[in-house]
């Protein structure tokens, strides 16, 4: 059933998607405060987590579970909820929908012709982006990189050539190698890792990636992360210093490289010589 912009529809509710806090409980938005309290129902992704929410707001509207592995049986429930009045969708944090459940319910809550309306608020990719010094008129967020080597190398090939400045959410027990690819694939480019947005000990590590990975070689990499990487740029012709580049020689004969490959690879990004660096990757092995 199509509806026009404006229609009033009887008896269909609209699905809120209610930003919630990423860290900082003073982010909740007043007016997502209101919708929680007037909406008949909220979906959550963690009802025990969004309990302590509420508690917090002293809010008591009935909670439904709405995560990963019922996200497509609960449908239906969410769906008769919604033909009965307003329900509102949250996630742990932040925005959902981002890296949190939500698409599905939008399109079957759209297919079954209700009202889609967002909440907005905290969000970790954009509060990282805005806040990274890169530059924000056009970047692409890409969610959790992959965890395989292989699969990020595949990934930096495809967007490597895009002027755009590109948005990661990485776990911390990944972020040193994934930095590691991605000097190798991408170059040694601006970076920005954003840890514990909005919290006690939020922090931004700027840089060029090589820089970024020093600083968690030296400080091991704990809580929440968000990595920002600036775009390609024309070539400055600028050549890595030779540390970026043995650290990059280094990761390469760790992931089983061979000496042809890995000058091949990194004379595309490093403005080094094949010849020179196969002479600095025999000397290191
Ligand atoms: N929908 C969420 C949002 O809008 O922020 C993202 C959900 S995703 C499952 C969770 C990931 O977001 C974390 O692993 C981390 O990469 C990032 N993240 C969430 N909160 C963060 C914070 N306070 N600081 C840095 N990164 C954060």
């Amino acid at each position: 059933m199509a509806h026009q912009p404006g229609d009033k529809i009887p008896d269909m509710g609209t699905l809120f998607l209610t930003a919630t806090p990423i860290g900082n409980l003073e982010d909740m938005s007043l007016r997502g405060m209101r919708i929680l309290r007037e909406v008949g129902l909220i979906a959550a992704e963690d009802t025990r987590h969004t309990r302590q929410l509420l508690t917090h707001f002293d809010i008591h509207t009935p909670l439904i579970s709405y995560y990963e592995h019922n996200k497509l049986t609960r449908l239906d429930t969410i769906l008769a909820a919604l033909s009965q009045g307003d329900v509102a969708l949250v996630s742990d944090a932040g925005t959902p929908a981002i890296n949190d459940p939500g698409y599905e319910l939008v399109k079957a809550a759209l297919a079954a012709g209700h009202s889609i309306s967002p909440v907005p608020g905290p969000c970790s990719p954009i509060a990282a982006l805005v806040a990274s010094g890169l530059p924000t008129d056009s970047f692409l967020y890409l969610g959790y990189l992959p965890r395989k080597t292989s699969e990020r190398k595949a990934l930096f090939e495809r967007v490597g050539k895009l002027p755009y400045t590109l948005i990661f959410l990485e776990s911390p027990h990944r972020v040193l190698e994934s930095l590691a690819d991605m000097q190798v694939f991408l170059g040694d480019r601006e970076a920005v890792a954003a840890r514990e947005l909005t919290k006690l000990f939020e922090q931004f590590i700027r840089g060029t990636i090589s820089q970024v990975r020093a600083h968690f070689l030296q400080n091991e990499p704990r809580g929440e992360f968000v990595l920002v990487i600036g775009g390609q740029v024309e070539s400055s012709g600028e050549k890595w210093s030779e540390p970026a580049l043995l650290a990059a020689i280094d990761k390469s004969i760790l992931d089983g490289k061979k000496a042809k490959e890995i000058s091949a690879e990194l004379s595309e990004t490093s403005g080094w010589g094949k010849k020179e660096i196969y002479a600095l990757v025999t000397k290191a092995k």
